[in-house]
């Protein structure tokens, strides 16, 4: 009989301390050094090649994952644990792995953007969301009124979808807020 993996996912806007619950999710896990990995996209540049960082300043060592890369060739026996990091911008390929992960009773953690700049769903999250055993919808504060943020603004005009680590060019907002100039 196999037993399944849990699937935890953390959403939510930028600066919805999304990586810093991952990272704390992962030191509550407690377990030993070979037997979780922790995967970013290689394009988050923002904390060097193989940390993930947290905006109050949290770091833990981690694999810069490209599309090039097996999953499989970074898990062991020992694994009970992948945690990954900015998920929204993995490959959809990478669902059925996880899924398959998943059924081998290795437990999967998430972090990543439901929705980008334009409040469009954001790559693999809903996906995952819709996956998840336990999911963790965080909010940010709204920068112009206070209230729950869910809404990544962009205050540039720069058209670049991917600004990842570029927190000067967005803001949290409100639905309100963030429709206003929209
Ligand atoms: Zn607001």
């Amino acid at each position: 009989m196999s037993q399944s993996g849990e699937l935890v996912v953390f959403y939510g806007c930028m600066f919805s301390g999304k990586t810093t619950a991952l990272i704390d999710y992962i030191s509550q896990r407690q377990l030993k050094p070979n037997e979780f990995i922790v995967l970013k996209p290689e394009i988050d540049f923002r904390a060097g090649k193989d940390k993930i960082a947290t905006h109050d300043g949290k770091v833990h060592d981690c694999i810069a994952y490209s599309s090039g890369m097996e999953l499989q060739d970074l898990i062991s026996p020992f694994t009970k644990l992948i945690a990954i990091d900015e998920a929204q911008f993995f490959d959809k390929l990478i669902l059925s792995e996880l899924r398959r992960y998943l059924n081998k009773g290795i437990d999967i953690a998430v972090s990543g953007l439901d929705k980008d700049y334009r409040a469009r769903p954001f790559g693999i999250i809903p996906n995952l969301i819709e996956m998840a055993h336990h999911k963790h919808h965080l909010k940010a504060v709204c920068q112009q009124c206070g209230a729950d943020a869910e809404y990544s603004y962009r205050m540039t005009q720069n058209h670049v979808l991917v600004l990842i680590g570029a927190e000067n060019h967005y803001e949290p907002r409100c639905e309100k807020c963030f429709n206003i100039n929209q």
